[in-house]
């Protein structure tokens, strides 16, 4: 009995449209196939489970093997097999009606996984490679007569009776001269590796040698032969797939590693996902040490559905944030042939996001509370990506709160609540605002550092990457009328005002010849120049910084805020310590020597934060030495 017919799409040929299509992403017809082969197998346990079969099932593997000579490729699966009937029924019948709506869909889709998405082309990616396409099966049924199809990409195919005496499907790819690339172990290899890797039933790719002990040699040593053995490619139980009681920290942290076998780091910590309502996802991320953007690129979150790769571009699934992270997520309620498009407007996905940023959220607030002391050493290598979080997603930065750390320049470790309370009542200005003294650079900034510290202030290091922006967050969520203020931003006296001043010691008269001698010698018209009483002890001159224009300029060149401020020139700040004598001594010397003396206080200022380069600084030596 042979039989000819046509495939219903009701349209001349539309293979030619779809392969072309197709083109670029053609790899994917082998995880298509190979899937295929694995659900035949999966399905034939599950009735066997039932007593719906009661046969034997023998070794379930799955076969991928090539034939350069014979320009073919075969997946053979031992599972349940189709009769004739059903392959007309599932292969020769797309599941969509006309050419008119196929061609309207075709239109609106982004790429080959929305074509094969939307209308269930699974098998028909074959055609991407191949000439023709043969498909020899058995079905489990008993008395069931195998059958056999070829197809060469027109919409014409024909179905006969197969030779086949064993259950299960052959698909035997005729593949096509420009897909030649594809008759080649090494190709293969690749593309299995990365969809089949954690396929749940064991597949077999070609044959490795492996060396296998043989007995003795004539001194009695071991002799070893390298024997060819079956390569199962595939680890059939992946770690996500098991509960994690069974799991030890070892076999996590071996997981990674075969996730990431080229990563030179370990993971911090990691949580294992498990939910089953409202939506099914399993999976375990990873805290990597986040030390730059670079390796973030490089071991990525991938995306399973039911063990079968599907992506690791999870833009849409994951939180921005929590794409630092590393691992394995598996959702069934994710379909295998997704569009961006699909992703965003899903509501499952958006749960999804959801869950995950609370489990994680969850999970660090569970290993701050069990262990303080290891959660604050891992806090350097956590605080970028926690930090954020918190920026990003408000949700996060709720539950976040409680385990976010201050770390001030005594390395202490401290929550934002425990850091309001240590500061509160000490570096409280005249206002009642709450200021947070910081710095970004603990060895540039270490004279302003130095002397916020004698008066008894606190100095939180906040010099990460992310950190201009967290000081505005700090001011709006850290606390009652919380205010940030880098150490330079001013002398210490005007960075938490009091109500009691130093008095200054100087006339009005002198002091507006102080004004006049200092603006003179700096001769800088970026730079204001200010008489204030501070202590005779403090630093005859300083130079500061305003914090709001700084900031300003640093969010620009973040690239958080307006491009307008990134072109402002720096707002420094001359401060004239009017108490101090050399002041006084300044004002009483000649003309000359005052204004020598007024530039040798400046560049001194300058040079203590860095400022004084260039010919500048090699005039200062020079003047230095002439005065020693
Ligand atoms: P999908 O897998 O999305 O349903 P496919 O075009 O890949 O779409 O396959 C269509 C149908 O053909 C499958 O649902 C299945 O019933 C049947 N099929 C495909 N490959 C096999 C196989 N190797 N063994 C048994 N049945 C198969």
């Amino acid at each position: 009995m042979q039989e000819k017919g046509s495939i219903s799409i009701h349209t001349e040929n539309i293979f030619p449209v779809i392969k072309k299509f197709l083109y670029s992403d053609n790899e994917i017809f082998l995880r298509e196939l190979v899937s295929n082969a694995v659900d035949a197998s999966q399905k034939i346990k599950r009735l066997s489970s039932l007593g719906q079969f009661q046969g034997d099932l023998g070794d379930l593997t799955v076969d991928v093997k090539f034939d350069e000579a014979a320009k073919t490729i075969t997946i053979s699966d031992r599972g349940i097999g189709m009769t004739a009937d059903e392959i007309k029924k599932y292969i020769n019948q797309i599941a969509f009606s006309g050419a008119t709506e196929f061609m309207e869909k075709f239109k609106e889709a982004n790429d080959a996984n929305e074509i094969i998405g939307r209308f269930g082309l699974g098998f028909y990616s074959a055609f991407m490679v191949a000439d023709r396409v043969e498909i020899d099966s058995l079905s489990y049924q008993e008395g069931a007569e195998p059958a056999h199809w070829t197809c060469d990409g027109s919409t014409s195919y024909e179905i006969s009776e197969g030779t086949r005496t064993d259950r299960g499907t052959d698909i035997i790819l005729h593949v096509n001269d420009e897909s030649a690339e594809f008759l080649n172990q090494a190709r293969l290899s690749e593309i299995l590796n990365k969809y089949a890797r954690f396929l749940p039933v064991p597949v077999r790719f070609g044959t490795k040698s492996e060396s296998q002990p043989d007995g003795e040699d004539e001194e009695g040593k071991p002799k070893y032969t390298s024997i060819e053995v079956d390569n199962i490619i595939n680890n059939t139980n992946p770690a996500w797939t098991k509960s994690p009681s069974e799991l030890t920290d070892e076999d996590y942290l071996a997981f990674y590693r075969e996730l990431y076998p080229y990563s030179m780091d370990e993971p911090l910590f990691w949580i294992h996902l498990n939910v089953d309502y409202p939506f099914n996802l399993t999976g375990i991320l990873y805290f990597p040490k986040v030390k730059n953007e670079m390796e973030i690129q490089r071991n990525k979150i991938q995306l399973y559905s039911r063990q079968v790769f599907i992506t690791d571009e999870v833009k849409d699934i994951v939180p921005e944030f929590l794409m630092l992270l590393q691992g394995v997520i598996d959702s069934p309620d994710i379909p295998l042939n997704v569009s961006r498009s699909f992703l965003q407007a899903d509501s499952n996905v958006k749960k999804i996001n959801n869950y995950i940023t609370k489990k994680v959220a969850d999970k660090l607030n569970e290993l701050f509370k069990a262990d303080r002391k290891n959660f604050e050493a891992k806090w350097n290598d956590i605080a970028l990506f926690i930090k954020y979080g918190m920026l990003s997603d408000e949700k996060f930065a709720e539950k976040a709160n409680d385990f976010c750390l201050l770390k001030n320049t005594d390395a202490e470790s401290y929550t934002l609540k425990e850091y309001y309370e240590k500061v509160k009542d000490i570096q409280v200005d005249k206002d009642g605002n709450i200021v947070y003294l910081y710095t970004n650079d603990p060895a540039q900034q270490d004279g302003f550092i130095g002397s916020v510290k004698a008066k008894g202030y606190d100095v939180l290091a906040l010099d990460g990457p992310l950190d201009t922006h967290f000081t505005g967050y700090l001011e709006q969520k850290g606390g009652e009328k919380v205010q940030a203020k880098r150490v330079d931003a001013d002398v210490v006296d005007k960075l938490i005002p009091k109500d009691e001043q130093q008095t200054l010691l100087l006339s009005d008269d002198e002091s507006k010849k102080a004004s006049e001698i200092f603006e003179k010698a700096i001769a800088r018209g970026d730079m204001k120049v200010e008489i204030d009483a501070l202590a005779a002890d403090d630093l005859p001159v300083s130079v500061t910084i305003d914090e709001f224009m700084r900031r300003m300029k640093d969010m620009a060149k973040t690239g958080g805020g307006m491009g307008f401020y990134g072109t402002l020139p720096d707002n420094y700040k001359v401060t004239v310590n009017g108490n101090h004598p050399l002041v006084k001594r300044i004002i009483e010397s000649g003309d000359e020597d005052g204004a020598k003396l007024a530039k040798q206080a400046f560049d001194l200022a300058l040079l203590s934060r860095g400022l004084l380069t260039g010919a500048d600084l090699t005039s200062f030596v020079k003047r230095s030495v002439e005065m020693i």
